[in-house]
Parts: C-alpha cells; sequence; structure tokens
C-alpha cells in the first residue's frame, strides 16, 4: 500500500528481461507474487486486483486491456461462462423466489407475473453479472489460475 509499486508490462516493452531470466520465468511470473489488496473487495467492485485503485472494466462488462494506474495486463484474464453459471443460479433463486411471494401474497393475474418479473429477471441478472465476473477475474489473478499447458 506504500508508493512502492510493481508496474506490470508486457514481456515487448520491457527492456529488463534478459534471455536467461525470461528462460527461467514461469507463464505467470508476469504476475507479481502476491496481491496486496483482498480479490474479494477488488473484485466484488469491480477494481483492479493488483492495485484496487482503476475499474478493471472499460465497458459494462468487457475489461480494459490494461490497468491505467498500475499497468496490469488483463490478458490473462478470462472468466469464460464461470460468471453466468453463478448468476443463473442465484438469479434464479431470487426472481423464483420472488414470483413465488408476488403469487402467494396478491394472486394477480399471470400478465402481472410476466410484466413484473421479466424486468426483474433482466435486473437482477445484469446487477449480478459485473461483480461475479470482477470476483472470479480477481480470484483469478490472486490465485495465478490460467489456461493448462503442455510442459515443453
Ligand atoms: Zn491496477
Amino acid at each position: 500500500m506504500s508508493g512502492e509499486t510493481h508496474p506490470q508490462v508486457s514481456p515487448e516493452s520491457s527492456p529488463q528481461i534478459s534471455p536467461e531470466t525470461s528462460a527461467q520465468t514461469s507463464p505467470q511470473a508476469s504476475h507479481p507474487a502476491s496481491p496486496r489488496v483482498s480479490p474479494y473487495a477488488t473484485g466484488l467492485t469491480g477494481r483492479c486486483p493488483c492495485c484496487g485503485k482503476a475499474s478493471m472494466f472499460s465497458g459494462l462488462l468487457t475489461l480494459a486491456s490494461v490497468c491505467p494506474k498500475c499497468g496490469l495486463d488483463y490478458s490473462f484474464a478470462d472468466a469464460g461462462d464461470g460468471p453466468a453459471i453463478f448468476v443463473m443460479t442465484i438469479a434464479g433463486f431470487i426472481v423464483v423466489g420472488f414470483g413465488g411471494w408476488l403469487e402467494f401474497t396478491y394472486q394477480p393475474p399471470y400478465w402481472v407475473h410476466v410484466a413484473v418479473l421479466l424486468p426483474f429477471t433482466v435486473l437482477v441478472c445484469i446487477g449480478l453479472l459485473r461483480p461475479t465476473k470482477g470476483l472470479l477475474v480477481a480470484l483469478q489473478y490472486a490465485n495465478k489460475a490460467e489456461e493448462g499447458r503442455q510442459a515443453q
């Protein structure tokens, strides 16, 4: 948390990496040893998992290419279908629970269910997707998880 920073630069722009050191480094060597900020705090709020200062998103769900504050290269990040799976499961409980409560409390006509639950479902899913994706990317960074590679 001090002024000391470990700027993450891509290999082609890093002049310090000599051939012998780059041969010894693992594919994950571009990541620092451990994040100095909680992956849960940064992930759920969509901030950079390395410095925790800037947003990791450039759009609603689009990741930035690099962190504007610390330069972390987000090319490692691949949450894949993970956010969708978690959001489908969690949103299912929320929407079905709310629909059941609506039915048993007010017994409205079916069109009310459609008119209320369809937009509610969209809002719940969009509201959950960004923090879920942020959390998965931050945990991927913290745990250095990435696609498997074959040994040379
Ligand atoms: Zn950063």
